[in-house]
């Protein structure tokens, strides 16, 4: 500060410094005079410009420099050249031709840097306006440089030239009119001096009224520019908000180890781990570029080291960095150095973590990827739908593109939504089994159901109680809550209609002991026979008959030997192997598929790819009639995954992203159907690759690599 204040210049009492403020002396220091008062110390100061000078340097980007240049070549030259006869006038004139000439230039042609902050970017460019030069070449170069060129006129001067140029002129064509009175010579007769002094006059009056910002404007280009600008600064990312919801207690305790802060600002040191612009479900849609070579920064180097020592939570990075891209690669190099493992492959860059931030993962080092292919068109209760799968899995999307076809050429497959209703079963105590059965007769009351639908429906207004279903097992009590959930999954929703449930039960049931608010009577991501009778979710049935000749052509096999094969492998083989819903041949392939691309939980596969899958001869014989019976596929399209840029896109596939705010709960539901009719046509395409002995041969075509499998080691 002393430093600064010995800097500062004695002269004067007061003044304006560079930003406009208002300086006083006191004492021996300028003080700045701030709002409300405030007093600080500054640097430098400058007297305040006046009005003039301010006018005279401004530069006008709306100049009509096309008519001033006109003029300024016929008239000003003639008229300068006769009324003073001097070379210099000649002079004057070529320097403003040129000025005018290259700032024409120089307007439409400045480039924009991609990086720049917009109003650096229009410091930059407005600071060329004055230093332009003749060339098309130093015109660019210049726009890159702050360095004025000496052989031209600043833009100050020609304004101030065409100012004194206007009213001389006008005061000699004022003065020759009074003449002209005096002498009563007609006042259309004018000598060549006048009639130069008049074009003269106009050329500067056309140039002045351009620096107002009266002319129109010279060239789109110059303001498309200028959004260009403004839009590239749009797309900077914020601040994350993990620097909000950090707790304050986790900030008290690590905040005293201070985080170098990332020199965003400086585009021009490159920052291979500052996070990159989130990316849009649109810019999604892009392939992910190749994970490059990560390069620290210094800054970053730092943080890395403070996390491999200890001295930072890993889990700390997102709050204490406020960027959640560069804490995730920060803690990818970390991760590295701790485990002596490298993650070269798994890339870190062109993921938005923002968007996965206290929602769908903790800590990312990354993100997979995972192809995504395309089954269908799946025709489907009149209409068709293009149906996504990310799988690694060989074979899998071209199977089930096959029964998509198959289905297809027999005229689509239909589908009825039997049920919509997730579920949640806490377990409750009581002090004795009469207690808990006591509980249980009043939940199961149609008298009571209306006030603890209320109560439960609080939660939100998409979930509404369908049901309470309780089983007993000694004092203790299940009590199975189903609700209709909108467009979400609804686990949370659920959960929280029963958190309301269980607060009301205590006024009457105040022994009551809740154990936990779930008690694997709901029964959530477990086989359990509660789902596969009862269902959770949505339970849908989904049907087709395939024509004999379809079953032939496309499938390769016959309506007989599907039938007996569904017989003894999808109903008799399982019953054999004690299966609980998994009397079908892959539905957990083409459910999970579909979940990963489209954000479901895939946890859930488990009682979600219950199916039990039908086959039968029917038309005399001939036909194939073939059924998927699934109670419990449980979907959403808000909330989760599903609001993640690429799992967004592939639900935009299938029609049904987001909330659908006609019918809360259309969305899911459609959702549900399609699921079923997929697994519909994956389970006609494999059961006929086995009925005809194809699997095998297929498996090794689509499913093996012809790599070396020994040279990959760990
Ligand atoms: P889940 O219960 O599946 O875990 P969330 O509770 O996380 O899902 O997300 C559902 C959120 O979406 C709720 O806050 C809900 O109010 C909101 N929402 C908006 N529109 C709908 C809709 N049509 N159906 C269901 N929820 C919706």
């Amino acid at each position: 500060m002393e430093e600064k204040r010995r800097r500062i210049k004695k002269k004067g009492k007061e003044g304006w410094n560079k930003k406009g403020n208002k300086w006083e002396r006191e004492g021996k220091h300028a003080v700045r005079v701030g709002n409300g008062g405030a007093r600080q110390a500054e640097e430098g100061f400058y007297k305040k410009p006046s009005k003039l000078s301010l006018f005279l340097s401004t530069p006008n980007p709306f100049l009509p420099l096309s008519l001033s240049h006109f003029y300024l070549l016929t008239s000003s030259t003639s008229f300068t050249l006769q009324l003073l006869g001097s070379p210099l006038s000649l002079v004057f004139c070529i320097c403003i031709l040129r000025i005018s000439s290259t700032r024409k230039m120089d307007l439409r042609r400045r480039p924009i840097p991609a990086t720049a902050h917009p109003l650096k970017t229009q410091k930059l460019n407005n600071n060329n306006l004055t230093t332009t030069t003749t060339t098309t070449t130093t015109t660019t170069n210049a726009t890159h440089s702050h360095a004025p060129s000496p052989a031209l006129l600043p833009l100050y001067l020609t304004n101030a030239l065409f100012f004194a140029t206007f009213f001389s002129l006008a005061y000699f064509l004022l003065h020759r009119w009074r003449d002209k009175i005096r002498t009563a010579t007609p006042l259309h007769v004018v000598t060549p001096a006048e009639t130069a002094a008049i074009v003269s006059l106009v050329a500067s009056a056309v140039y002045l009224l351009g620096f107002f910002g009266v002319a129109s404007r010279t060239s789109l280009d110059e303001l498309s520019d200028e959004e260009t600008i403004l839009r590239e600064d749009s797309r900077a990312p914020g601040p994350c908000p993990a620097a909000l919801l950090d707790s304050p207690a986790t900030k008290k305790k690590y905040n005293q180890i201070p985080l170098p802060r990332s020199k965003s600002v400086d585009k021009s040191v490159p920052n291979e781990l500052s996070a990159p612009p989130p990316l849009k479900a649109a810019d999604m849609a892009a392939p992910a570029p190749a994970p490059a070579p990560i390069s620290l920064s210094p800054e970053d180097e730092e943080v890395v080291e403070a996390v491999v020592s200890g001295s930072v939570p890993s889990y700390s990075l997102e709050s204490r960095l406020g960027e959640c891209g560069r804490a995730a690669a920060i803690r990818r190099e970390a991760v590295q150095r701790l485990t002596g493992r490298s993650l070269e492959g798994l890339p870190v860059q062109g993921f938005d973590y923002e968007s996965i931030l206290g929602q769908c993962c903790e800590m990312p080092i990354g993100f997979v990827q995972i192809p995504v292919g395309v089954a269908g068109p799946l025709l489907l209760d009149g209409k068709e739908y293009t149906v996504p799968m990310a799988t690694t899995e060989g074979c899998l999307v071209a199977s089930t593109n096959r029964g998509c076809k198959a289905i297809y050429v027999s005229g689509g497959a239909s589908s009825v939504l039997l049920r919509d209703g997730m579920t949640r079963a806490p377990v409750v105590r009581l002090p004795s089994a009469q207690r808990a059965a006591q509980l249980k007769f009043f939940l199961e009351d149609p008298l009571n159901y209306d006030s603890l639908a209320v109560v439960f429906n609080k939660s939100s207004r998409f979930a509404r109680l369908q049901s309470i279903q309780c089983a007993i097992a000694g004092k203790n009590l299940y009590m199975r809550f189903r609700c209709s959930t909108g467009d979400a999954m609804g686990m949370n929703m659920v959960s929280k209609g029963v958190q309301n449930v269980l607060d009301f039960l205590q006024t009457d049931f105040p022994d009551m002991d809740v154990i936990g608010i779930s008690g694997n009577f709901c029964s959530d991501k477990k086989a359990a026979a509660v789902n596969w009778i009862e269902g959770r979710g949505k339970s849908v049935v989904c049907e087709a008959v395939i024509k004999e000749d379809v079953v032939n052509k496309v499938l390769k096999t016959s309506v007989e030997a599907l039938v007996e094969l569904n017989m003894l492998k999808n109903l008799t083989g399982s019953a054999v192997a004690g299966a609980l819903g998994g009397f079908n041949a892959h539905a957990s392939n083409i459910v999970s598929a579909i979940y990963i691309a489209t954000g479901q939980d895939p946890a859930q596969n488990v009682e979600s790819s219950h199916c039990i899958t039908m086959m039968e001869a029917v038309n005399d014989g001939k036909d194939l009639h073939v059924s998927v019976t699934m109670p419990s596929v449980e979907v959403g399209t808000v909330g989760g995954g599903t609001q993640l840029a690429s799992q967004s896109a592939c639900l935009n596939l299938l029609g049904v992203k987001g909330a659908n705010k006609e019918s809360p709960g259309a969305n899911s539901r459609l959702l549900a159907t399609i699921v079923a009719g997929s697994v519909l046509a994956g389970e006609l395409s494999l059961m006929s690759a086995i009925a005809a002995g194809q699997l095998v041969k297929s498996h090794m075509k689509y499913n093996r690599s012809s790599r070396d499998m020994s040279k990959i080691v760990s």
